[in-house]
């Protein structure tokens, strides 16, 4: 855990980098807290000048004429500066309530920008498992930098307003009386005291940041804790699709233990206690000093007035001015501190950002041949698992023409779907090549190449959004074809039944009258959303796992009228499901072992596919 404090050079690279990541997305947000900030602290000082002026008038000259128009002016003044000021509040409120998702935002961008490969790692999601917990519990990193910037606004125009109101206060003439008292205007009692206020602001500031640098550390090492509490704590109570499990084996209770050692914030927890000790102090000490530095104003201010150097208008002018200063100027040594407790959130966080492309990304465009005419060819492809030394495929050679049906079959872990995985690009071969007619797939735009491909995985995943929504995986979508597509997977019978047709809302998350549909009829409209882009080539893994024999019988027999003249890829452990392909690929361990149609296939006696039908053929023959 690294945890001596960073580099100034780091802490205004990261936190710049930062802050021109949100101002290019997001710079509304700047101007609303810029705004903002800047009237409410302005605001003050123009009353103190007010008040200052109209005291002054009144212990003075006292003419009636110029008292009223100084209230007039001031009321007008003070009442149209916080009338914008309020505006401007509500303007930056409404952009803070927006950061934590707009940060999250930014996230799954990058997340959806990577390559597959890069964002299937273990790693990557250690990563941004960090760096979101990082702002959530202790708003570091990302979302770091509006308060920052908050804090600036604040400090820079509080600087000026109060040099601007007490500069004159250090300068005043002290009339001579022949006492002690004319030392006052002497200028080294002047510096004397000008220095005094500085080193004792400095002093506050700097105890303040070290206990927030002591306090910014334990949130570090509670990183872990904050991961167990986030996962057990909320995660798996809330997530319904465990709750059967959570209640059968009262899962909490092992979820309680592992929280148990990991409380990072009560009490009697490592950062309880270094608030109470030796943070609790600092902070503690910080406030006193900070109370001197008011007796040290109060003092002197007051003897030079009392000396004559001004009127009694003009001390509460200079007090409230040199108090403000002092915050401003604490708030700014406070800034400089946060912006470098900030530096090894914002290392990970970039650290996240900046995972590279790892894929090359071709150029050539896939041609939209109106014939559909595509060969695929797996040319000696062979490929680990980033971070695996286990071949998962070996030395696969294979071929296929547009239109026809291929079945890819074989035991679990045989490398079907990791031969998938390959054809559809997630990942490269390590070893060979993958050609589409005849070019090597990585030439290709990687989007282009994609868009020939229409996949339904075995996890697939539907929204709680209007069925219509769902197949065409748009919130505008063309209800003619949704329907036709839905009817040839087989849902047309259930969509006669729905209430408002394709408008119904799956699942009730979003609409009390939304229907709950079975994993069949999930894996049948998942099946029309692969259909709806009309791509080339339609990829089924284990397409009917979740339906029932009757309706799995339907799928198969409506096959041909479903893939169309798509090129269709079958994964499947049901043989019977493979029948009816033109072409089988045995798989096993991780090779190609056997090619051909069923027949061919199961009559080969001494081969794999023989020995996998017999075995399976008994829940075939019946039905
Ligand atoms: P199948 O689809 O036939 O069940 P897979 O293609 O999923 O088989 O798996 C082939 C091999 O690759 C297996 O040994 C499996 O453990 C391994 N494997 C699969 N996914 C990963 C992964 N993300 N990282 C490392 N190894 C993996």
């Amino acid at each position: 855990m690294e945890n001596k404090k960073a580099s100034w050079g780091d802490a205004f690279r990261l936190n710049w980098r930062a802050a021109r990541i949100w101002f290019s997305q997001y710079p509304n947000m700047f101007y609303s807290a810029a705004a903002d900030y800047g009237l409410k602290t302005i605001l003050p000082y123009v009353t103190i000048w007010f008040s200052a002026q109209i005291i002054d008038e009144f212990t003075g000259n006292r003419d009636p004429q110029r008292l009223l128009k100084l209230v007039v002016l001031t009321l007008i003044v003070t009442t149209v500066m916080a009338l914008l000021q309020a505006a401007a509040h509500r303007w930056f409120v409404s952009q803070r309530y927006t950061r934590n998702g707009r940060a999250n935002k930014m996230y799954a961008d990058k997340l959806l920008d990577m390559d597959y490969s890069v964002m299937d790692r273990q790693e990557t999601y250690d990563l941004l498992t960090r760096v979101r917990n990082s702002g959530s519990w202790g708003a570091w990193g990302l979302v770091n930098i509006n308060g920052s910037f908050e804090m600036l606004m604040e400090a820079v125009p509080g600087i000026l307003g109060a040099v601007v109101l007490s500069v004159s206060m250090f300068t005043a003439k002290v009339p001579t009386h022949g006492n002690w008292l004319d030392h006052l205007g002497n200028p080294l009692v002047v510096l004397g005291v000008a220095v005094l206020l500085v080193a004792l602001t400095a002093l506050s500031a700097h105890l303040t940041n070290h206990a927030n640098h002591i306090m910014s550390i334990q949130d570090r090492n509670f990183a872990l804790g904050n991961r167990t509490f986030n996962f057990f704590g909320w995660t798996i109570i809330s997530d319904r699709s465990r709750a059967l499990d959570f209640r059968a084996y009262r899962q909490d209770k092992i979820c309680a233990d592992y929280l148990a050692g990991n409380d990072g914030y009560s009490w009697n927890s490592i950062s309880g206690k270094k608030a109470r000790g030796v943070c609790g102090i600092m902070w503690g000490t910080a406030r006193v000093v900070d109370k001197l530095f008011i007796g040290v104003i109060y003092g002197y201010v007051c003897l030079k007035a009392w000396a004559g150097a001004f009127g009694i208008g003009s001390v509460t002018q200079y007090i409230a001015a040199i108090t403000a200063l002092s915050r401003s100027v604490s708030l700014l040594l406070e800034l400089l501190g946060r912006l470098r407790n900030n530096v090894s959130y914002l290392e990970t966080t970039f650290e996240f950002f900046d995972l590279p492309h790892e894929m090359y990304q071709g150029s050539l465009t896939t041609e939209k041949r109106s014939d559909r005419q595509y060969q695929v060819e797996f040319r000696d492809v062979s490929f680990k698992y980033p971070g695996s030394d286990q071949w998962a495929l070996r030395h696969v050679n294979m071929k296929f023409e547009v239109g026809r049906r291929l079945a890819v079959v074989g035991q679990n872990g045989s490398g079907k779907t990791t031969f998938i995985k390959l054809l559809c690009r997630l990942y490269d071969p390590t070893e060979g090549q993958i050609l589409l007619n005849g070019i090597d797939i990585r030439k290709y735009n990687y989007q282009d190449y994609l868009a020939i491909f229409s996949v339904v995985f075995q996890d697939f995943q539907l929204l709680a959004f209007p069925l219509g929504q769902n197949v065409a995986a748009a919130k505008d979508y063309d209800p003619v074809r949704a329907e036709d597509c839905l009817r040839k997977a087989g849902f047309g019978d259930r969509l006669d039944s729905l209430p408002d047709g394709l408008e119904t809302c799956l699942y009730r998350e979003f609409d009390q009258k939304g229907v709950e549909i079975s994993g069949g009829e999930a894996q049948k409209i998942a099946i029309a959303r692969a259909l709806y882009p009309d791509a080339p080539f339609i990829i089924l893994d284990e397409p009917t796992a979740a339906l029932d024999p009757i309706a799995e019988a339907e799928i198969y027999s409506k096959f041909d009228e479903i893939a169309g003249d798509k090129t269709a890829i079958y994964i499947s452990h049901r043989l019977s499901s493979c029948r009816f392909c033109d072409d089988i690929l045995v798989f096993d361990q991780g090779r190609v072992i056997q090619q051909g149609s069923h027949e061919e296939l199961v009559a080969d006696e001494s081969g794999k596919y023989h020995a996998l039908w017999h075995a399976q053929a008994q829940y075939y023959t019946k039905g």
